[in-house]
């Protein structure tokens, strides 16, 4: 209940906003071919330590769609310098049609990235960030002050190259021959058994080694009890990652394996539904000594941040084609999507960015302090150990990433109302990828799901 922390909503305003208006239309979207199939290599090495094992339980593993061979030699024949979003897409493909592609839509197989560009190798990263606190601010501004024209002009210079590299992802390289279509659908985020310690050691990664941590920590990690000490951008960092982290447990609860085929089950899948006791223990304040409702408020918290972003690039992602190679279904897809985003634009209380990274060069230095942290984080989802926990974790890193790239890009700063700015926007470097764009909805999709089964909880438990 109540005032959402950094925003001016509250939670009972999204509650009705979401479950009323968001979720039927975004469920149904999702439904939708150009949405339900995403290409992802989940096969990646762990960049950080030695993978620590694969989760053997089947309810961890992910099926693939059963024309991949196929699509993989259209990726390769294929000219990659098209662009995923044109209705050339397709048509101009130097393939061989083959009668086994069911499954993928036409327009959609065989897309890689926006001009065959592999953005996964395109940056050398340092391999696990350390962290630093507001001092570093500081110390820039005092550098700002003391620093010669001639070297403060070189660090504009490196800091405005460094910013039009707008990506807060290392995105997968759809050409890969090891990335394959997933049906979103047929492999639902939920309860997989993936627990104990190499789980612990990615969240603990995460929140010790890449979100920023208030001085006074008194646990061994995730401790931000002293949230308050941090400027806005680095609670905004971590509120975001723990909105997310309070998604995916949501989901693992209202989506619990109750009995599995051995047991009584009464499909052959299991029988899966919302375990109340599960939900508790992770959320109740009592059990949790009063963190539980902070984190799920970050779940809100995020939730706004992505609203915001498809807001502001709403009238970018309206002239998009949504192409699958089905015209009547890509027109009432581009329809539906017009109507989400008109209702997501009138939402009144939306997250306000523009009061991040306010303050010249202090704020540029820190703006890509985040992007790398950020950054990091969707590298460290190569290392999760349930192929099912890393396809979503990959997707809402992703989705999260793309919402950070379009509210701090630049790009939409400008309204983009004006047919003029549109084309401007597009001629830039600014682009999304479908993997992008699919995995925006998508993120937003689960974050909008995760508000709905939270109404279904609290009413299971007052019952
Ligand atoms: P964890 O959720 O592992 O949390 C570890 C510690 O972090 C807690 O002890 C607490 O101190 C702190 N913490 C917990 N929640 C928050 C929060 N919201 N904000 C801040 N701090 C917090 N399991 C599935 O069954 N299905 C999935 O699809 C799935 N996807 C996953 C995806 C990723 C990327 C990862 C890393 C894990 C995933 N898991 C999934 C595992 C799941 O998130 C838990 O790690 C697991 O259920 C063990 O839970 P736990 O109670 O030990 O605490």
């Amino acid at each position: 209940k109540g005032a959402i922390d950094d925003c001016s909503c509250s939670v009972e305003t999204i509650d009705s906003f979401n479950n009323l208006k968001i979720f039927p239309r975004l469920n149904s979207l999702l439904h939708q071919n150009f949405f339900r199939y995403w290409k992802v290599n989940l096969k990646k090495k762990c960049p950080f330590w030695e993978d620590d094992g694969k989760c053997a339980i089947r309810y961890c593993s992910v099926q693939p769609c059963t024309d991949q061979e196929e699509s993989k030699i259209t990726t390769k024949k294929r000219d990659k310098s098209q662009n995923w979003a044109s209705k050339s897409t397709g048509s101009n493909l130097n393939i061989v049609e083959v009668e086994t592609y069911e499954e993928i839509p036409e327009g959609i197989k065989g897309a890689v990235t926006p001009n065959g560009i592999d953005k996964s190798q395109s940056l050398d990263m340092k391999s696990h960030m350390t962290v630093s606190d507001c001092d570093t601010e500081n110390a820039l501004g005092y550098l700002n002050t003391t620093l010669s024209k001639e070297s403060l002009d070189g660090f504009e210079r490196w800091a405005a190259h460094d910013s039009a590299q707008d990506s807060f992802c290392y995105l997968d390289d759809e050409s890969s021959v090891d990335s394959e279509y997933v049906d979103l659908l047929l492999n639902p985020e939920r309860y997989t058994g993936y627990v104990g310690p190499s789980a612990h050691r990615i969240w603990k990664s995460i929140y010790q080694e890449n979100c920023f941590k208030p001085t006074q920590s008194f646990r061994p990690y995730a401790d931000f009890r002293n949230i308050g000490e941090l400027c806005l951008e680095k609670r905004a960092f971590y509120r975001a990652i723990s909105g997310l982290h309070s998604s995916i447990n949501v989901h693992l609860a209202a989506h619990y394996l109750l009995s599995d085929k051995n047991g009584f089950a009464e499909s052959k899948d299991g029988v899966w539904g919302h375990n109340v006791e599960e939900f508790q223990r992770r959320f109740d304040p009592e059990l949790t000594g009063g963190e539980g409702p902070l984190r799920l408020k970050n779940l809100y918290f995020v939730y706004l941040l992505e609203l915001r972003a498809l807001a502001k690039a709403a009238p970018y992602l309206e002239s998009l084609e949504f192409y699958t190679g089905n015209e009547e279904i890509d027109s009432d897809v581009r329809k539906a999507v017009e109507d989400l985003l008109a209702v997501i634009q009138s939402f009144p209380e939306h997250f306000r960015e523009e009061t991040m990274f306010t303050g010249g060069l202090q704020a540029t230095k820190l703006k890509e302090e985040f992007r790398e942290h950020f950054r990091n984080i969707s590298r460290i989802m190569d290392c999760v150990g349930c192929d099912k926990c890393r396809l979503w974790g990959k997707l809402q890193v992703t989705g999260l990433g793309t919402a950070l790239k379009i509210l701090f890009s630049g790009n939409f700063d400008q309204p983009l109302d004006q047919q003029l700015n549109l084309s401007a926007v597009k001629q830039t470097k600014f682009q999304l990828s479908r993997g992008e764009i699919v995995s925006l909805f998508n993120a937003f999709g689960r974050l909008s799901r995760s508000i709905m089964e939270l109404d279904n909880f609290r009413q299971e438990i007052l019952r």
